[in-house]
């Protein structure tokens, strides 16, 4: 039986009528009302997106006993635009079999403006790499784990939220989520509606669930990436590395990359403050791989907005966004799966413990108090030290000069891949923080003297539209 506001609102009546009446010490019958109500009647929780963060928030609700979960995805074989790479920690925090890896990264190739080239992964121990993967496979393994735990998959684009105004204060209040579902044959997909009493917002970074709770604008990145199937030779220089290049011919603010997959190279590049320009960047970060990527049949164009920070509210009544919804990608390095996954998984996790086995239901406080503490205390500073240092060394040629030397550092690259891999600093030695920025300073006045001017590119719009 649903848990409908007819229900809740008749067995409230009951209990009402029995404790103001003479009925009063006679409380069997209440009693009895209330435990069958208890045993019948489960809270709703609709996640909306079936990324990773959406899986991973559906998986944790779909267990506990007392919680209905429905994943809504609007597209079940969905490639997700995205570079695919992923932490080492993610794929043992998360169990995340080999199968769904498809390259070890072992070895990066930096190169600087100027065509510098540095080298890093020496300091990796045999076991450690970054994980590649094709986005359809993980999200859909992801998916069907949330399923086999109860999680009620349905295919369907949400296309409307119905927010009752006393959504902050009457917890009887629920929400109707309308949607138009996938039905073979039909293209237009067949109109249905539902009534929850939660939603996480795991809709990506255009989130209607956003919309739906006024959570506010985030300014965002374009990211644009090329699938490229390049020959069997060409693609053994990849087996095991992925190429990183920096310079404003790639992009002003971010870096083009080449990340193998597993028979494929993608190659793709992003931009904020200038994102009319994304096919010229693209071009340039095409020529730049040049001869290792020559011949190559370009087989999927994608794109795809990156948030660029938290949006202004993600919790608003029992509305709650996580992953690109919320704006928890870093800049710098652009990277989102992780957080989206780890997000999805937490904010489920503290809202199962704030249902105490799905008989009361949280308040915006509660969660703000546990779910989005908990997140800002864990993450808050890698994002604040992430945008430092995009703003340090991402802004013009000279900088990302210094950037590509300093990364020769055994030092900075040891520091780098604990961060990135395990998502925690470790092993820091003040002595050689003092050598790194004597020698940061030295590689940014070497950087500035070497490096080609920045192109001059007019785009007043978004370069003052950044936040
Ligand atoms: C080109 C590019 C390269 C990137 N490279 C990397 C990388 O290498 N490593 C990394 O860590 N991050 C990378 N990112 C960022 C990463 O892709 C995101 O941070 C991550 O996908 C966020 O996961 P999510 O589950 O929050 O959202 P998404 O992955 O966007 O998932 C949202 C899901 O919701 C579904 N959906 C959306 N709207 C609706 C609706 N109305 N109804 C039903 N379903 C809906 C979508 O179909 C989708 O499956 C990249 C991003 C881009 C664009």
């Amino acid at each position: 039986m649903k848990f409908t506001l007819v229900t809740v609102a008749g067995f409230a009546t009951v209990a009402n009528a029995f404790s103001n009446s003479a009925f009063m010490g006679k409380t069997s019958i209440t009693q009895a009302a209330k435990s069958t109500s208890q045993l019948d009647m489960k809270y709703k929780v609709a996640v909306v997106g079936g990324g990773p963060s959406g899986a991973c928030a559906a998986e944790i609700f779909a267990q506990e006993k007392g919680i209905e979960t429905v994943m809504f995805e609007r597209k079940l074989d969905n490639a997700k635009p995205c570079g695919g790479a992923i932490p080492l920690c993610m794929v043992g925090e998360f169990k995340i079999p080999e199968t769904v890896v498809d390259r070890k990264v072992r070895r990066m190739n930096l190169v600087s403006p100027n065509g510098v080239e540095v080298d890093i992964g020496s300091t990796l121990q045999a076991d450690e790499y970054i994980g590649m993967c094709r986005r359809e496979i993980m999200d859909k393994y992801l998916r069907d784990r949330a399923i086999e735990y109860g999680a009620e998959c349905i295919q369907a684009l949400v296309t409307n939220i119905d927010v009752p105004a006393d959504h902050k204060t009457n917890d009887k209040s629920r929400y109707t989520i309308s949607y138009s579902e996938f039905k073979e044959g039909s293209a237009a997909g067949v109109p249905g509606s539902m009534e929850v009493d939660l939603i996480i917002g795991a809709d990506g970074a255009n989130s209607r669930v956003a919309k739906a709770m006024d959570a506010g604008q985030y300014n965002f990145a374009i990211a644009f990436q090329e699938r490229i199937k390049i020959s069997d030779e060409k693609m053994a220089f990849y087996e095991e590395m992925a190429e990183m290049y920096v310079g404003d011919d790639v992009s002003p603010d971010f870096y083009g990359w080449v990340f193998p997959k597993y028979d494929h190279v993608g190659v793709g590049t992003g931009t904020v403050v200038n994102r009319p320009a994304i096919k010229q960047y693209q071009k340039a970060i095409r020529d730049r791989a040049g001869d290792k990527i020559a011949g190559g049949k370009i087989i999927k164009v994608e794109a795809h907005p990156i948030p660029e920070h938290y949006r202004p509210r993600r919790i608003q009544g029992r509305m709650c966004l996580v992953g690109d919804a919320a704006g928890y990608v870093t800049k710098c390095s652009g990277e989102g799966i992780y957080f989206a996954a780890k997000s999805g998984r937490m904010a489920a996790e503290e809202i199962v413990k704030l249902m105490e086995g799905g008989t009361r239901l949280p308040t915006q406080e509660d969660m703000e108090k546990t779910y989005l503490a908990k997140y800002d205390k864990a993450y808050g500073p890698t994002y604040a030290v992430l945008d430092i240092l995009q703003k340090v060394f991402y802004s013009n040629n000279g900088a990302r000069e210094a950037f590509v030397e300093l990364c020769n550092s055994k030092y900075v690259q040891q520091v780098t891949f604990d961060s990135y891999l395990y998502k925690r600093v470790q092993g820091n030695n003040p002595l050689d923080d003092l050598k790194l920025l004597g020698e940061t300073i030295g590689c940014l006045i070497k950087g500035y003297a070497n490096a080609k001017p920045d192109a001059v590119f007019s785009n007043p719009v978004e370069s003052q539209k950044r936040l």
